[in-house]
């Protein structure tokens, strides 16, 4: 796939050929249909953030289909028009069955913990407890921004705050 990656922090960006993800058994492979750039990710750019392991593709915000299905996955096909939330529980944990999956140690970002969406391709983790299916009438770029107003890079940091002072 083609995608969007930096060597260091405050490095210049660069269109290149990676390996397409490969779908974890309990993840999927989305093909990215929009893809949005916040302050947060300004933020994983400049190295403010400890989860970002170099070489990274960044982006968390999107719109896609679903690509590849892992066989584990029960609740979504080939062909779904999905987003994602901001932080993906792993949805075992007692912070996630307490319902704060923002807080959970085990959690997925696409484009923070793992490669993200300024690419063709994206793998996500978790999907039968995070992926939101879309409506069919809504563009994806809409889905995209609405992610983003719902999920700006201020909730990140105000999330890793919390998780910092815990
Ligand atoms: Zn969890
Ligand atoms: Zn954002």
């Amino acid at each position: 796939m083609k995608g969007v990656i930096y060597r260091e922090f405050s490095g210049r960006p660069e269109l290149e050929r990676l390996s397409d993800p490969a779908s974890r058994s309990d993840g999927v492979v989305l093909k990215v249909m929009a893809s949005g750039v916040c302050l947060s990710d300004w933020h994983g750019w400049k190295g403010n953030d400890p989860d970002i392991k170099l070489p990274h593709v960044p982006g968390h915000e999107l719109a896609g289909i679903v690509e590849a299905v892992g066989e584990k996955v029960s609740n979504w096909q080939v062909g779904d028009r999905v987003t994602v939330p901001f932080v993906g529980g792993c949805g075992r944990c007692p912070e996630c069955e307490s319902g704060n999956h923002q807080v959970c140690d085990f959690q997925f970002q696409a484009g923070f913990t793992h490669w993200g969406t300024f690419a063709e391709y994206v793998a996500i983790h978790y999907a039968d407890v995070n992926l939101v299916r879309l409506p069919d009438e809504m563009e994806f770029t809409t889905a995209q921004r609405t992610k983003s107003l719902m999920q700006s890079g201020i909730s990140r940091m105000v999330v890793r705050r919390f998780r910092l002072k815990r």
